[in-house]
């Protein structure tokens, strides 16, 4: 009989529609769990849906939920043996695939047909996610880290689906890649494509501002489709880039993706959103694209840790506030408006 223990914490849990609330939580853990402090955790889009509409996507909010699933922390009590300590710092992993089914069995465990994601309502009972003092964690889940701050790791979650994205285009070496979507993940996508030996990375958004950070990001140059024009040398001779990751979800973005790719070229579908789109089927197939949806991250989470911590990849350019916890709901707030903030971050 495993012994139980208890903490009583503050958290940020969503209800509904604009409707987030910060309570008192009672976590339990064991002698089995790791239970950590959490330091910061950055606001993803997901969030602001889950706030803004009760729903992000497909995932419903049925009973309240504590969000958030970007978020570090420091070890407080860890299992004996684990090779986890005590007051280290650790980057959470928030997927937890039954690494039983299939997809699990077939390496593709962010395809998992009953994963449990923190901060995510797609199941129900949902996961609760990091927003909160404590958290209570499996040892697989805590990636520890030195020599940065909670700020620079807390990006460690969007790097690692900016890596997965870059793994599902293939090898990008030497590549000409264009970017359709300037906002973290976009940005992030950009940086690693640079890692991974892009030769050149173009950004496309219709906010000069984004446009401004995809430069400090790793950008070789930028346009902006809003304006008449911009994108017409890369439309020439049926189409520039070998490699298009649409990151921004917006309809008539993906729409313009078949123009732009060079014949046998590959288009990554990351951005959200659109669920029904007209799509120009007869392009696409007389020029052989390839068309590849990119949800998540596998084993990229802990290549995101290792980017993050030898500085490879600088996020902070894309860190726009830090609240508190009591203020979840004007960093939601915050973070939705895109013409001032990429991510936000709760500092704990
Ligand atoms: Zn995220
Ligand atoms: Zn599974």
């Amino acid at each position: 009989m495993k012994m139980k223990h208890k903490i009583i914490c503050k958290a940020c849990f969503a209800y509904g529609e604009k409707d987030i609330r910060v309570e008192q939580r009672e976590l339990e853990y064991s002698e089995d769990d790791v239970l950590v402090k959490v330091e910061a955790g950055g606001i993803c889009g997901s969030d602001i849906h889950y706030y803004q509409h009760g729903r992000a996507g497909m995932s419903v909010l049925k009973h309240p939920m504590v969000v958030g699933h970007e978020f570090v922390g420091v070890i407080e009590k860890a299992p004996q043996g684990s090779g986890l300590d005590v007051g280290q710092h650790v980057a959470i992993n928030p997927s937890q695939p039954c690494n039983q089914c299939t997809w699990c069995l077939e390496g593709k465990q962010n395809l998992c047909s009953t994963m449990r994601f923190m901060g995510s309502a797609q199941y129900n009972p949902h996961v609760n996610g990091g927003f909160s003092e404590y958290v209570v964690v499996s040892v697989e889940q805590c990636i520890p880290y030195t020599g940065v701050t909670p700020q620079v790791m807390a990006f460690a979650e969007p790097t690692a689906v900016a890596i997965h994205a870059v793994n599902i285009a293939g090898t990008l070496v030497g590549k000409k890649v264009l970017v359709i979507g300037a906002g973290p993940i976009g940005c992030l996508i950009m940086a690693a494509a640079r890692c991974a030996g892009a030769s050149e990375i173009i950004a496309a958004d219709v906010s000069n501002r984004c446009l401004d950070l995809s430069k400090e990001m790793g950008a070789s140059g930028v346009f902006n489709p809003a304006e008449e024009g911009s994108s017409k040398s890369y439309e020439a001779n049926n189409g520039y880039f070998d490699v298009v990751f649409e990151v921004s979800g917006s309809p008539a973005a993906i729409q313009s993706t078949v123009t732009l790719t060079r014949p046998a070229g590959t288009i990554v579908q990351v951005g959200m959103g659109a669920t029904t789109v007209e799509y120009p089927v007869m392009p696409m197939l007389v020029k052989e694209i390839r068309w590849v949806g990119s949800f998540r991250f596998i084993n990229e989470f802990a290549t995101a840790v290792a980017w993050l911590e030898d500085g490879r990849i600088d996020p902070l350019p894309l860190l726009s506030a830090e609240f508190k916890p009591e203020n979840i709901e004007d960093a939601l707030i915050s973070a939705a408006d895109k013409t001032r903030s990429s991510k936000v971050q709760i500092t704990f």
